[in-house]
């Protein structure tokens, strides 16, 4: 016989198996932030002229934005990987060591004092899901742009050759726009399965109602004519056109076409494409244009949060309005106000549909021996159970007390007759109670179609009806459906 070799079991590889995944994520993520420090590093020395400072930098935005969503990835080894991402971008196009660290150090510096404070910023603000969240994420984008301008106006007054307190403020307006402008995108930007269905969305009703691009044809407009015109009211040309985007598009998409709109003037005015026509010498006017794009960035994005603030809370008034607090059924109103286009839409389609009453059998006694908590309770749990036993498509309203009322398209009376004993089959399984107490109660059902000698009844007419048969199944004994 040959001796069988057993694989040792696998519990035995188990821990040194995990923490070879613990170090291969760590790893990962490490890599994943040099990647990222290293590129957007690249982009940002691209746009320096004759080896000065960046005209536009996003790697520290980009940083702070992705610790801030991921704080995992702000390990030791995170900060270590972007170190590594900013040293190895600087060296690889020619800048020395010495000021290759120095400006490393001035940029994870304004890094780490933002992230210190994104502590403090709520969850909710860091979506902008408040009228003044855009006013908090300035402020960390100041505290983060101070931080870097400290420490780098201490290291870069030789290189751009400027006393330390315009270096200072060189350095703070370029990383206050970079941070105002990116930060909010990469705080709203949806994850990549997202992204794609959103992206489907968009078309689809970009499709439907191609004007939904009027606000960025505008904006382009107001682009063109700050390079046909030019001047330093030029800046301020898109405002109007930002705003409509504010109002029109989602929050992210309003983020997105700031940051575009602020990386193409910045980008336009130092290549000259667009004239401010300001003749002052030194660096005063870039520090103020560049300040005045970051305070301008403020005002899109806070109108966007004002209106997505206001659109929830018109969503949860709609709702509020329409539904029956205790148990979320349609109330009497909505009810009758959608049945109606169902019913005008079924009639005119010749589609069949049903009409249903339903009313708890002897619900004051549950009332009267367990209380009117435990009343409310039960209410709740029958609206719950008929709504999960009736289709998408129908209607489920509460008319009032213990009395409720369905719609169902497309079926004929057969049909709605098996429905409606499934419903009171349901309705008379147990309730448990959270104190532990269990319930039974039972229903009754009147239905009702339309007629084939009154085919345009209206739908109170089709209701009535469905309460007199309601009212011949409580006479014939209760718990039973009746058309
Ligand atoms: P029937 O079988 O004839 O329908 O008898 P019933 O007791 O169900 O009918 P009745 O109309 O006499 O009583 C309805 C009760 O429903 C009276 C009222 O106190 C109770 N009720 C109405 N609204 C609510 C509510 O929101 N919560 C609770 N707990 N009870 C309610
Ligand atoms: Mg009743
Ligand atoms: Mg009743």
């Amino acid at each position: 016989m040959v001796a069988q070799h057993r694989q040792p079991p696998p519990q035995d590889v188990s821990i040194p198996a995990s923490s070879a995944v613990a170090f291969r994520q760590l790893a990962m993520r490490a890599s994943g932030v040099a990647a990222l420090v290293f590129l957007a590093s690249g982009l940002g020395i691209l746009t320096r002229p004759d080896h000065q400072l960046a005209t536009f930098w996003p790697t520290n935005a980009l940083l702070l934005g992705l610790f801030a969503r991921r704080p995992a990835l702000a390990s030791p080894a995170g900060w270590a990987a972007a170190a590594l991402g900013y040293v190895a971008a600087d060296l690889l196009t020619g800048t020395s060591l010495p000021t290759t660290l120095r400006l490393t150090l001035a940029n994870l510096a304004g890094v780490a004092a933002g992230f210190l404070l994104f502590r403090h910023v709520r969850q909710e603000d860091r979506h902008l899901q408040h009228p003044l969240s855009m006013l908090g994420i300035l402020a960390v984008s100041a505290v983060a742009a101070l931080g870097a301008s400290v420490v780098g106006a201490l290291t870069s007054h030789t290189l751009v050759r400027m006393d330390m307190l315009k270096a200072s403020g060189f350095w703070f307006s370029a990383e206050l726009v970079s941070y105002v402008a990116i930060l909010p995108v990469v705080l709203l930007a949806p994850s990549p399965t997202g992204a794609v269905a959103r992206l489907a969305e968009t078309w689809t009703r970009l499709r439907r109602r191609p004007a939904r691009l009027l606000p960025l044809a505008a904006l382009a407009l107001a682009v063109v004519l700050g390079v046909v015109i030019g001047g330093p009211g030029a800046i301020a040309f898109p405002v109007p056109a930002l705003l409509w985007c504010a109002l029109a598009y989602r929050l992210f998409t309003t983020a997105l076409v700031t940051l575009l709109l602020c990386m193409w003037t910045l980008i336009a005015i130092a290549h000259g494409v667009i004239d401010l026509q300001v003749q002052a010498e030194g660096p005063l006017p870039v520090i103020s244009l560049r300040m005045g794009m970051a305070l301008l960035a403020v005002a899109p994005l806070t109108v966007a949060s004002v209106n997505a603030a206001r659109n929830r809370l018109l969503a949860t008034l709609n709702h509020a309005a329409d539904h029956d607090a205790l148990t979320g059924a349609l109330n009497r109103s909505a009810f009758l106000r959608r049945g109606r286009t169902m019913a005008d839409q079924a009639q005119a389609s010749g589609t069949p549909f049903v009409a249903m009453m339903l009313d708890i059998d002897h619900f004051k006694s549950v009332n009267d021996r367990h209380g009117h908590a435990a009343g409310d309770a039960v209410l709740t749990a029958f609206a719950t159970r008929m709504r999960e036993h009736l289709r998408d498509d129908g209607l489920f309203g509460r008319f009032g007390g213990e009395e409720f009322a369905a719609l169902l398209p497309g079926l004929g009376t057969g049909d709605a007759h098996q429905v409606a004993e499934r419903l009171r089959a349901a309705a008379s399984e147990p309730i448990g109670l959270d104190d532990g107490r269990v319930l039974d109660i039972t229903v009754s059902v009147g239905l009702a179609s339309p007629s084939a000698s009154m085919p345009r009844d209206t739908l109170e007419q089709l209701l009535s009806r469905a309460d007199a048969a309601l009212y011949r199944a409580k006479a014939m004994g209760r718990n039973r459906v009746v058309a």
